[in-house]
């Protein structure tokens, strides 16, 4: 089917605490403007004046809490109001953690221990498509209006809602986050694990979530501000088996305090059993939204890929990323996890080959490497590299055997900052 004509401006009216479910289509932006009252949009408020601009492809609802007139301009693949929506459900568990980080800080300024100083980590859990990120960024929102200045922390590989997937990642939200723009990215930081699944290497993914939690204790002890804010961390949707046992590992590596369990009875049950020889976890079920749009694993592997073109393009597809050449001798590529330490042949007859999982394995550059992401290590050594955070990314364009030469993109001009590379398993393909 060839474009549809778009729909002229339209009004749209919303009662209090109702709010409007739009999708966007993926060739076009939706303009959105305040006429009267209040809306927000995940916990930001629309401002009072002036046009949005919503990027193409975004589901999101605009919700009211009195009351407003909109005003719609662009074509939507769906668009309809609803009353029913756990908003204030949602509101009322933030005014709780609200509670609990004037708690803490009262607490800080009277001089009390961490423990007591420290203000809530919530962690939100859930099956996929239950809405875990929208709920983060509402908390975020809605804590960062107050002042409040809480740290996001994402462990989604999958999707990734701070930089590209594959990333373990966290920032400091100072204000309520951007309709637009989404996550500030002045100042993540970001742990390279480079698979959009944790299956592929669960024991690196925990070695990584243990080395941003450190990195975040030592901010925090140095921090009162941030620490009586607290964290607000996103999971995956894959609670089963494994995913469940990282869940379990997630909670207890960032000592989260509180666990919102979005949608899943089942879920919330297990944990809650898990947790009860430690008083100090609330597990609390909370209803899942009916406006979270289902996604496939089709549409994911597409939105991964956006992700990942964003990151070098820009959200609204304008930036121009650098393209740059350097000689193989000039980098250094490394995996993490190099499998068997020896092959079976080598070892004493009996042995079983001993698998690290951490190890590290210098990789040749080869055209295996084209349409890939690798990661720009801070490492000043390769050893450093499973415990450092990364700089940015860069994605192959081309590998020139004969020449040993590697031709690649990158958001910034320059040399980069680092030699030292992580390959991984992310590829994006320029359309
Ligand atoms: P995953 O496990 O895959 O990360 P998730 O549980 O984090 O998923 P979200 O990303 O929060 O789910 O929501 C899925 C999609 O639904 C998103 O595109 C989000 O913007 C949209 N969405 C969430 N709530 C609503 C709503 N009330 N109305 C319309 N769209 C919504």
């Amino acid at each position: 089917a060839g474009a549809a004509a778009a729909p002229p401006p339209r009004q749209s009216k919303l009662e209090p605490r109702e709010e409007l479910r739009v999708e966007v289509p993926p060739d076009a932006s939706l303009r959105v403007r305040l006429v009267a009252g209040t809306a927000e949009i995940f916990g930001t408020e629309l401002p009072p004046e002036g046009w949005v601009s919503i990027p193409p492809r975004s589901k999101i609802a605009i919700f009211s809490w009195h009351g407003a007139t909109l005003e719609l301009d662009g074509p939507t693949e769906s668009e309809y109001p609803s009353v029913e929506t756990p908003m204030v459900i949602y509101v009322n568990t933030h005014a709780i953690l609200d509670a609990r980080r004037a708690r803490a800080r009262a607490a800080a300024a009277q001089g009390g221990d961490l423990e007591a100083s420290q203000g809530p980590r919530v962690i939100v859990v859930g099956p996929t498509d239950s809405g875990k990120s929208t709920l983060c960024r509402m908390l975020l929102s809605w804590a960062a209006k107050l002042g409040w200045k809480p740290t996001y922390v994402d462990l989604d590989i999958g999707q990734g809602s701070i930089t590209i997937p594959g990333c373990i990642s966290a920032t400091p939200i100072e204000k309520p986050i951007d309709i637009v723009d989404g996550i500030p990215l002045d100042m993540p930081l970001v742990y390279f694990y480079g698979h959009p699944t944790p299956s592929i290497n669960p024991d690196v993914y925990k070695v990584f979530m243990k080395e941003l939690a450190k990195t975040l204790e030592r901010q925090f002890s140095g921090n009162a501000e941030s620490r009586a804010a607290g964290m607000v961390i996103n999971t995956m949707g894959w609670v089963e088996g494994l995913g469940y046992e990282l869940l379990l590992n997630a909670i207890e590596t960032f000592k989260a305090n509180v666990v919102l369990v979005l949608g899943q009875e089942k879920l919330w049950k297990m944990l809650k059993d898990a947790v009860q020889s430690k008083p100090n976890i609330d597990v609390v079920k909370l209803q899942k939204s009916e406006g979270v749009v289902l996604r496939n694993s089709k549409y994911r592997q597409k939105t991964r890929s956006f992700r990942i073109k964003e990151y070098f393009y820009g959200i609204a597809n304008d930036l121009a990323p650098h393209s740059n050449i350097v000689n193989f001798s000039d980098v250094s590529v490394y995996r993490i996890g190099g499998g068997h330490q020896a092959p079976r042949s080598a070892l004493p007859i009996g042995a079983e080959p001993v698998a690290d999982p951490t190890r590290l394995v210098a990789v040749n550059i080869s055209t295996d490497m084209i349409h890939t992401v690798l990661a720009i290590s801070y490492a000043k050594e390769p050893d450093e590299i499973i415990s450092s955070n990364v700089a940015g990314f860069i994605h192959v364009t081309d590998v020139d055997i004969q020449r040993k030469k590697l031709t690649y993109i990158a958001p910034c001009p320059g040399d980069l900052p680092s030699r030292l590379l992580i390959a991984s398993s992310l590829t994006w393909y320029e359309a």
